[in-house]
Formats: C-alpha cells, structure tokens, sequence
C-alpha cells in the first residue's frame, strides 16, 4: 500500500458531500458520470432476469451470450478478430485494467503512459510493482498523442504502452497513424499495446475513432482492448466492462477473476447484453448532446480570465489551464478547486490528481442549465 497513494480527488469530492448534505446547491462539474438513465430495454431485462431466478454464479469470465455479443460488437463495428473466448466480462473497465495490470506487470517493468492520464493507470501500475513512464501530452495541440514521444520513452524495461483515447481527462485522442505506428513499434518489441477505449463513442465534429481493434487482426500478440457499459450506455453503477487480447493475456486474466471477484453480477450482465442488442438508437441522441454542451461550455470557459482551454476531440470532459488565474491563496489545482467550491459552489477535480497543476477538470455530462450557472457563478468569483 505504501507505493500506491490517497486519491488527491477525494478532499474535494468529500467537502462537496458535505456542502450538499447542509442544503448548498452545487454546480457539479466532478463526477465522470453521465447524467442520463440507463436505456430502458436493460432496465427491463436486469428486472425480468431477477425476477425469472438469474441470481446465481455464471461463468467465472462472463455469460457466453454477453462475451458473444461484445465480440460480435466489436468485430461488426471495427473488424476486430476477437473471439468470445478472447474476452473476459469484468466488473466495470476498472476492473478489467487492475487485473490486466495484475496478469501481466513483474517488479520492475515500464509502462509508457501519456499524461495527463485517469488517476488509477499509475497507481494500478504500482500496485503490480510496475513502473509507469510519463509522456506529455500539451494543451497547445489539443493532448494529443503522437508516436514519436510514445517510442522515445521506452526502454529495454518496457513492458507494455497504454494509450487511453478519448482521453480521461484531457479529451485528447491518438489519430489512426500515430496509433497504427505504435502498434507496430510496439509488435516489433514484444510489447502489449493497452488500449482503454471507454469513452470510445464519445468523439465531436463528426470525427471517427480511431480504435485499436482495427489493428488487432494484423498484431494479434500486441493488441489489448478494455471498454466499459458504463460511459456508453449511462450505466456506470451496473459495473460492466470487458477487455480483449491475445488467449495467453486472456488466460492470465481470467485466472486472476477467478480469484477476485469470480463473475461480474449475473442481472447486471442481461442488462449489458440487452444495452447492446437494443439500444444502439438511445447513443446517438446523448453524443448529440454531449457536443451541443461542449460547444455551449468550451468558449464560455476560454473567456473566463486566466483560462485557457480549446475544446476537447473526445470524451466528455473540459481540461482548461488555469494557471493564469492562480493567486495568493488559490495557487495550485487543489487550492484552485478549493476556492471555486468554497467561493463560487463549483466543484471541479483539481489537475493534480491527474498529473497537471496548472489544470482542472470540468465534466459536461451534466445538464445545459448546470453549466450555465457553473459559468455564472465562476465568472463572478473571478472578476472579484
Ligand atoms: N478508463 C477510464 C479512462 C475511465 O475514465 C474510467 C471511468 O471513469 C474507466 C476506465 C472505468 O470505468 P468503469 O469501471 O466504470 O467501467
């Protein structure tokens, strides 16, 4: 426990609570959560699978149904030459990743990750007694994540090369080539490419992602995907995610399921299956949301003072430096996020929890109305 350290999110999410629980109406740009209900037809098929007695032990990697459809998902969609057999059912994307970080990390490797990344890549990576290997991502061209830099930071200690596009929580994503490259450098090597591609929906302007499963036919020993429910489908607390690879990466993970949580929770899979089969149709209309909030916040957020911010290609989240508006009193992200909480009732996620002081994040999967009087009220508190 003593590598891995206290999420730095936490002091602000649990002064949050307490301002909530004292009646303070927050604008609340912190959760990674969609603000939408999970689609209908899971609801339902979660119920009915209750209620019909599905509540025993599964498979320990999933139903076959679930893993057949995801496969089925992903070969449809992106051509990706998985089998059923090449994927695992998780509880939740985060799942999937501390078990592949568990599988496949000894003491002692490396494992290349642009930054600023999602909180938990360096602390699983640790807590494998792996070594995680930053590379910089910039605010100037949007984070994105170039080959080059990817390849100039791996050494003979290299083990694997994480690359989270859409980026949690810079928006960044990596483009067809860059990946393309990476990948074959990567096979070159003997290195697995990790790709968390859970905010894969989530891309703007009419862009196309750019996924790892295309690349997985040609570098079958190189290529492992993790993806979630939970962003996708709004169905974060249901807990399901899944990862696919090459059999012998599969295989370590399922021992290492086999061992942790045994399968994801049994109605909770029905539920995912009948997300996939039926309600392909809700996801277009909440991406179209997304990007109508972005537009709406980004260039409000650019004009505050001291913000910077460009609007971010993918997931659902605004990474503005704000290190411009840092004063005595408000210097560094956490100190930042503390004075928009106490002075304005804004909660953010100060930058520092994901490897920039000079940042914030804001989540936009909340409603037009919260991000207009976050905006206000950050905007008043500024000016002062
Ligand atoms: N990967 C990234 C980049 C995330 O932001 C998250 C959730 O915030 C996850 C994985 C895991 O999500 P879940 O465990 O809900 O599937």
């Amino acid at each position: 426990m003593d590598r891995i350290g206290e999420s730095a999110t936490l002091k602000v999410t649990r002064r949050a609570a307490e301002l909530k629980a004292r009646g303070i109406r927050l604008a609340d740009f912190g959760a990674g959560e969609p603000d939408f209900a999970s689609p209908a037809p899971a609801v339902e098929a979660a119920r009915q699978a209750l209620a019909c007695g599905f509540t025993k032990y599964t498979p320990g990697s999933g139903t076959p149904e679930l893993r057949e459809a995801v496969a089925a998902s992903w070969r449809e969609r992106y051509g990706a030459p998985w089998s059923a057999a090449q994927s695992v059912i998780t509880v939740g994307g985060k799942a999937a990743l501390f078990e592949l970080a568990l599988a496949v990390f000894d003491e002692g490797q490396e494992v290349v990750v642009p930054t600023p990344c999602w909180v938990s890549f360096p602390e699983q990576i640790r807590f494998a007694g792996a070594v995680p290997v930053g590379v910089p991502t910039s605010g100037e061209d949007g984070f994105r994540v170039h080959a080059e830099a990817v390849a100039a930071a791996v050494t003979r200690r290299t083990r694997a090369i994480l690359i989270n596009s859409p980026s949690n929580p810079t928006g960044g994503v990596v483009e067809a080539a860059d990946l393309r490259e990476i990948v074959r450098f990567a096979a070159e090597r003997g290195l697995l490419v990790i790709a968390d591609e859970t905010y894969e929906r989530f891309v703007y302007d009419g862009a196309r992602h750019a996924s790892a499963a295309t690349l997985a036919a040609e570098f079958p020993e190189t290529v492992v995907l993790v993806s979630s429910f939970s962003k996708t489908y709004a169905m974060t607390g249901w807990r399901i995610g899944y990862v696919f690879g090459p059999p012998a990466v599969i295989g370590a993970i399922e021992q290492v399921q086999s061992h942790a949580t045994s399968n994801p929770t049994s109605f909770a899979m029905v539920g995912a299956l009948a997300a996939l089969q039926k309600a392909e149709d809700s996801i277009g209309p909440m991406i179209a949301a997304y990007q109508e909030r972005r537009d709406f916040l980004i260039p409000r957020l650019a004009a505050l003072p001291g913000f910077e911010c460009r609007p971010p290609a993918g997931s659902f989240y605004a990474f503005p430096r704000v290190a411009g508006a840092y004063r005595p009193g408000r210097q560094g992200s956490s100190a930042f996020a503390e004075f928009l909480l106490e002075e304005a009732q804004v909660a953010v996620v100060p930058g520092e929890a994901f490897g920039s002081d000079e940042h914030i994040r804001l989540s936009f999967a909340c409603s037009l109305d919260t991000l207009a009087e976050g905006l206000e009220r950050m905007a008043t508190v500024l000016a002062d």
